[in-house]
């Protein structure tokens, strides 16, 4: 992980080459390797990787590749990674459509166990899907927003505990990345080289309203001392970064929240409480207890004070990458319900099910609130996030995200009405959609407080009067 960086495009090839040739390991492929010396490629295993390459990375300019290494028999793993992150880019929705198959055979037996899917976390950082929102310059693969929630649906439906892990990596990373400067660029270099990153803003007491973090940041030589609790944790087990909130004191005793990313500290943080939830069990989303965690100014991301105001210019990170996981779950609960539908036959009508009124309407209500969700998260990631209003952003997103979630819930509500009892039983995957997808509405933003604020937005009702709503 430390040191020099690797060539972009270097895990993406990586990932091709072990597809290919299952007995490599990854971590004995270097950049010096030549693929027919060292590594064993045959022509005939050549013109598979080209085929696979051409599929992945549409752009690169495989043909000069080829003419010069067979001119000059420089067929580095170096020469063509370069040639990948120069030319050709990584189609995240494609390589996210190549893991899943793997993903959701794994994913009955980590949710039964409530483990977290490390070989599924290896596999992303290792395929390069991890550093899909670090920007080109830094290595990475530069993915837009449109990209990340399109991939993300897909990874999803195959495992919505990794999807959803993952997420917080690749959303919170997009979202620094937007501010550039040297606190984003060393994160963004670190996150090429394999780093991942999990995030805790929410903690006891404060619940969905993050913007109150009541874990405290003391000023001391050289940083901040910081005491509190986080819960519901995603991803910790696999994280090597952690990214969360605290607040500092000012003059006039006011708080200031803040954010940190710091590397995983071997000290200052306990599990007090490990994940075993009724959905979303393999995230692995612990609780935390931090204490007295010496965290270096360096680590500090954006001034004292500018949280809230960073989070909500890019608010359109989060929660449509967030809508985008529980939209991913609807989709593929509704392709389930399809297939078994139109597979199971009834004898009592002597066809299958499919034919039966009542699955068609339900099928058809499923499908409609499904192109509602999808519709409304299209056009939020289309939006225009360049904002002066930042507030009036928040809001937009939260709205979307509130309304999406709740849409992908009813979508496969009906699918366990249309599937009937078997659908509760542990074989079929609907029972483990239906326990993920309420995750949807229980994430933030707190539904309330965006009702409250939309309404009263929506109604031209100052939206921090105090009292809220008496006077
Ligand atoms: C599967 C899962 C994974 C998660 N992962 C993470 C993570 O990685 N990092 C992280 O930071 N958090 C994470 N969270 C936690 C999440 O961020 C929320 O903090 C948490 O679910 C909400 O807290 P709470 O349940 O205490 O509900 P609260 O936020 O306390 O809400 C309870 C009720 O009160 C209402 N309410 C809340 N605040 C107000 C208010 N100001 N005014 C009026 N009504 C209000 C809500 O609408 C809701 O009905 C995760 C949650 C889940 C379910």
């Amino acid at each position: 992980m430390a040191g020099s960086s690797p060539p972009a495009g270097l895990s993406a090839l990586v990932t091709h080459l072990v597809a290919l040739k299952p007995d490599l390991r990854p971590e004995e492929i270097g950049t010096g390797s030549s693929l027919t010396r060292d590594l064993g490629f045959d022509s005939l295993d050549l013109v598979r990787l080209a085929a696979r390459i051409r599929d992945h990375h549409p752009e690169a300019d495989l043909r000069s590749w080829l003419t010069v290494t067979s001119r000059t028999e420089i067929d580095s793993v170096a020469s063509l990674a370069a040639l990948l992150s120069e030319t050709g880019r990584t189609d995240y929705v494609a390589l996210a459509r190549e893991l899943a198959p793997a993903f959701a055979e794994r994913a009955a037996r980590h949710d039964a166990e409530a483990s977290f899917p490390y070989e599924n976390l290896d596999d992303l950082v290792r395929s390069g899907y991890t550093a899909m929102t670090v920007p080109r310059e830094f290595g990475g693969g530069g993915a837009d927003l449109a990209e990340l929630c399109a991939a993300q649906q897909v990874l999803a439906g195959a495992c919505a505990s990794t999807a959803f892990s993952v997420n917080m990596h690749v959303h919170g990373l997009a979202m620094i990345a937007k501010l550039g400067g040297a606190d984003a660029e060393w994160v963004c270099r670190a996150v090429a080289d394999g780093a991942v990153i999990a995030g805790g803003f929410s903690e006891p007491g404060v619940g969905g309203n993050w913007w109150h973090p009541t874990t405290s940041a003391e000023p001391v030589e050289g940083g901040y001392v910081l005491n509190g609790r986080k819960g519901f944790f995603t991803g910790y087990p696999g994280a090597t970064h952690l990214f969360l909130s605290a607040a500092t004191v000012d003059d006039r005793g006011l708080p200031r929240p803040m954010a940190f990313l710091m590397p995983k500290p071997e000290k200052g943080i306990r599990v007090t409480g490990e994940w075993d939830a009724a959905g979303m069990r393999a995230t692995g989303s612990h609780s935390l207890a931090i204490e007295d965690l010496f965290v270096e100014e360096r680590w500090s991301i954006g001034e004292p004070g500018t949280l809230p105001l960073l989070f909500m210019t890019g608010v359109h990170w989060a929660w449509c990458s967030f809508a985008a996981v529980f939209a991913g779950i609807a989709r593929a609960a509704l392709d389930h319900v399809v297939a078994t539908q139109r597979r199971r036959v009834l004898s009592v009508i002597g066809r299958p099910n499919a034919h039966l009124p009542g699955v068609q309407f339900r099928v058809a209500e499923m499908a409609a609130r499904l192109a509602a969700a999808e519709a409304h998260l299209a056009a939020a990631v289309h939006a225009d996030h360049d904002t002066d209003d930042p507030l009036g952003h928040y809001i937009d997103m939260s709205l979307m995200k509130t309304s999406v979630t709740r849409l992908a819930h009813e979508v496969v509500t009906l699918g366990m009405r249309v599937q009937g009892g078997s659908s509760l039983v542990s074989a079929d995957p609907l029972q483990r959609m239906y326990r993920d997808v309420v995750a949807g509405l229980l994430v933030p933003p707190a539904t309330d407080v965006v009702l409250e604020w939309a309404g009263k937005q929506a109604l031209d009702v100052p939206i921090f009067a105090e009292p809220r709503w008496a006077g």
